[in-house]
């Protein structure tokens, strides 16, 4: 039986629509599923939306449109971005759909309510509408919300609270001793630091009055169930928890879960609280990404400050496997990130017309020009050029195993520039050459150039077909069809 691989995004929230930020994680976990089913693995990709809340139920009364049509408008968006950004995800799962997500978070809610942890008091607490969150003092810098810059106001109600508090000693054991593994390693170390001081109990439900777009609690028609059992929930649901125990048990607990930094609290500390309270296995990997933030500016990309660069528009203007390869080659997966529309051209034009592409339309051309069919024949390989690969493929798989996404590739731009020196130490034009040796050079440069192709399959899979589909190292002699111009010069 093929390994199971379970991996997800974390679920956009539908109140505005997708930027490069989430177009960033979308496409590094497409690679990451890519990757395991070229391994062979049985791979599970899940991505989707949250839809409820109070933000949306404001903005939707602002439009003048039921939260349910804001919702289905703003969902799709980000559904698009299968086609535009080349995602291979196999569900995309909304909080909104009540067949499939509803029954899972019923039970979880019943599940964590018979271990005891959930119970009802009265709170009084600083609250973010911006956030939609309860803060507590340390979470405010001069007494505002740092992420909105306003003061918090003082919200008094009756709620159903998680007793997250019961599991801080618990959760640092199990994350020391790497039961989940937290990437960065840095990240690891803040939630270790958050546990050690003690975690606190959190809201888990709302009054309905205060918010009525969202999933009620079960037995208690008077509350709303709050972010965290509707939203996380999903990780579970969507492969059957309450409603296909099978099915559940096949996929879960997820491999990876790829998340944003300002989410981590939720995804190491909440969320790993809320399956243990629920007796079920915790994630095995979480990778936290950091942020892009538009060159020159200081605030992050968000809808209030206008900022957003829409993935649409890239991809339009310079296609999706140049967009793929600009942010997975130049940000780092877990440090914040600039992005310039300049840079984006530069780092294009550098390593995609001139690097790969040039390299294989020289290599193109260079076979084209000898004119016989080349031998199919692996002892011509050369030593050198094929531990090269080797080494290269192995590192793309270390590299890859802890989410280097930019080093791994740089790994497999090193494989490109190591042809191209073979070509300029073999000379295959060489008049000199004897036509053996050349059609041997040859056959090295489309090992290579094949080579290339098939490590970029997870990166820029449009690109990887070109280059493979041309060329056919099977038979007895390979076979070679023209590869059409890989990528463009973007002009300033
Ligand atoms: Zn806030």
């Amino acid at each position: 039986m093929n390994k199971k691989f379970y991996i997800t995004t974390a679920i956009d929230y539908v109140n505005g629509l997708p930027h490069i930020g989430h177009s960033l994680e979308k496409i590094q976990a497409d690679v990451l599923a890519r990757y395991a089913r070229a391994k062979g693995d049985d791979v599970f990709f899940l991505t989707g939306t949250d839809e409820h809340g109070v933000k949306i139920q404001k903005t939707a009364a602002e439009k003048g449109i039921s939260p349910k049509k804001l919702a289905d408008a703003n969902s799709k968006q980000f559904k698009n971005l299968k086609k535009i950004l080349n995602l291979s995800w196999d569900e995309f799962i909304r909080t909104t759909n009540v067949k499939k997500h509803w029954p899972g978070v019923f039970k979880i809610w019943e599940e964590i309510n018979k271990a005891g942890d959930i119970y009802k008091r009265t709170y009084r607490g600083l609250y973010c509408s911006g956030c939609e969150a309860f803060k507590t003092e340390s979470d405010l810098v001069d007494g505002k919300c740092p992420d909105h810059n306003c003061e918090p106001e003082l919200v008094e109600e009756e709620n159903y609270f998680f007793r997250l508090s019961a599991y801080s000693k618990i959760l640092r054991k199990k994350i020391e001793e790497g039961e989940m593994k937290i990437f960065p390693d840095w990240r690891a170390k803040e939630i270790l630091s958050l546990a050690e001081k003690g975690l606190e109990d959190v809201s888990f439900s709302r009054s309905k009055e205060k918010l009525s777009w969202g999933i009620p609690v079960p037995g208690d028609d008077s509350q709303v169930i709050y972010v965290w059992a509707d939203a996380l929930t999903n990780y579970i649901s969507a492969i059957g928890y309450g409603r296909d125990q099978k099915e559940f048990e096949k996929w879960w607990p997820a491999d990876v879960q790829v998340i944003g930094k300002d989410i981590l609290r939720f995804h190491a500390a909440i969320w790993p609280a809320m399956l243990l309270s629920a007796k079920l296995p915790l994630p095995k990997k979480l990778f936290v990404h950091g942020f892009i933030n538009i060159e020159g500016q200081k605030q992050k990309i968000s809808k209030s400050l206008g900022n957003i660069v829409s993935p649409n528009d890239l991809v339009q203007k310079y296609g999706t496997d140049s967009f793929r390869y600009y942010f997975l080659r130049e940000f780092s997966p877990f440090e914040d990130g600039n992005y310039s529309e300049a840079k984006f051209r530069e780092r294009c034009n550098a390593d995609l017309a001139h690097g790969l592409g040039n390299f294989a339309a020289r290599t193109v051309g260079m076979v084209e020009k000898f004119g016989h069919p080349i031998k199919n024949d692996f002892k011509a390989v050369d030593l050198a050029l094929e531990q090269r690969i080797k080494t290269v493929q192995k590192k793309v798989d270390e590299l890859l195993s802890g989410f280097k996404f930019n080093d791994a590739l740089a790994e497999i731009w090193s494989l490109i520039s190591f042809g191209d020196g073979y070509i300029n130490d073999k000379k295959p034009w060489s008049q000199d050459l004897p036509e053996t040796e050349k059609e041997k050079a040859l056959f090295n440069m489309l090992v290579l150039l094949n080579s290339v192709g098939v490590l970029l399959s997870p990166f820029l899979p449009d690109t990887s077909k070109k280059i493979t589909k041309a060329i056919t190292l099977k038979g007895k002699f390979v076979q070679l069809k023209t590869i059409p111009r890989l990528f463009p010069l973007f002009e300033d």
